[in-house]
């Protein structure tokens, strides 16, 4: 059997299922990430946050940004992205955060 009839045979999983394959172990009032300068966030007209987070942890409520960061798959994309640098953005501790059960 030849790669590619291989791979078709596979289940294809939509983002869903693969965001349901993590695990996270939340650091209750610890969090890793944080919007520092939220007065930064209202001159800023891309809120480029909001666009490159995979899992929409950045929303815009009420004209301001609303972080939750719980689900944060630690890709490092919204402090790359935020222009203003007004992500405070750490890995979480030792223990915490997300579990790639599979790679
Ligand atoms: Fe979203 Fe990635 Fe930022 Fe976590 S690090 S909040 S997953 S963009």
């Amino acid at each position: 059997m030849d790669i590619e009839n291989l791979l078709n045979k596979l289940p294809r999983l939509n983002l869903e299922d693969k965001l349901y394959l993590n695990r996270f172990k939340v650091n209750n009032g610890n969090p890793h990430l944080s919007i520092k300068h939220k007065e930064l966030c209202q001159r800023c007209e891309e809120k480029s946050c909001v666009y490159v987070c995979p899992v929409e942890n950045y929303k815009i409520a009420n004209g301001e940004i609303d972080l939750s960061w719980e689900g944060c798959l630690e890709c490092g994309s919204c402090r790359i992205a935020c222009k203003y640098g007004a992500i405070e953005w750490n890995y979480p501790q030792g223990g915490f955060g997300i579990k790639y059960r599979y790679g």
